[in-house]
């Protein structure tokens, strides 16, 4: 049974007591997190450092886990990939570090997104949203994936249809598209899109990657050149996002 934007805005707010993991070790930030995410409906769990929060990731389950990269003790490097020996929870990272190397390596790591501090707390509700419905969304891996009115994926026949009409996709394209709709809302990095479409031996390859989206963009986007689909993360890769 397909499921559409709409279904997954509805499993969302059903969803309203999630349970988010906080692993922060500043107390007005844990504080003001909390206070805003309980008010949204979330439960909340919060540990200082990342050792006393793989043992609540343990005990509690939580659904999503918000990870701080500053911490004593057990860096959140490391408590992420810890984190994905465990449990394949959503992680979004907390970090201070704007570089894009940060970024790659965290996504690499494991997390799913990050944000970077400052950041407004509507920022950071909209993230938790986000990474809570691409969980809900990867999770129904239907034969038949309806993207919005417009788009939709047979998975079984290995065919794109926009407006019910079949798109005429190379097999690369194709895996292209299944590889974002694995990954809805979440950035795919290009090393990672590389290594999934054409194997390791293409992970650099980014010019490559380019020309394919490229082409994809144009076979599936209304206006190719402003994609509403397949979103540019300068420096980063590309975000599937469900218009
Ligand atoms: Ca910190």
């Amino acid at each position: 049974m397909g499921r559409n934007a709409g279904d997954i805005m509805d499993s969302q707010m059903r969803n309203g007591k999630s349970r988010i993991l906080l692993i922060e070790d500043e107390a007005d930030l844990i504080y003001i997190l909390r206070h805003k995410l309980e008010r949204e409906g979330y439960t909340v769990f919060s540990a200082r450092d990342g050792v006393n929060g793989l043992e609540l990731l343990v005990k509690e389950r939580p659904d999503l886990v918000l990870l701080d990269v500053l911490l004593p003790m057990m860096d959140g490097w490391e408590t992420c990939r810890r984190i994905r020996q465990l449990s394949d929870v959503p992680i979004i990272l907390i970090t201070c570090l704007s570089e894009e190397h940060e970024k790659v390596r965290g996504l690499e790591l494991g997390a799913d997104d990050y944000i970077t501090k400052p950041f407004g707390l509507m920022e950071l509700v909209a993230r938790v949203r986000a990474a809570l419905r691409r969980r809900d969304y990867s999770m129904t891996r239907s034969a038949v994936v309806t993207v919005d009115n417009r788009l939709t994926v047979d998975r079984k026949r290995r065919q794109a249809l926009i407006d019910g009409q079949p798109v005429d996709l190379s097999p690369i394209e194709y895996r292209l598209l299944t590889c974002f709709l694995d990954n809805v809302d979440r950035v795919v990095t290009h090393r990672s899109l590389l290594t999934q479409v054409w194997g390791w031996e293409y992970a650099e390859e980014t010019d490559y990657l380019k020309v394919h989206i490229h082409n994809l963009r144009k076979k599936i986007e209304p206006e190719p050149g402003q994609p509403s689909y397949i979103l540019t993360e300068r420096g980063l890769g590309y975000r599937f996002r469900i218009p």
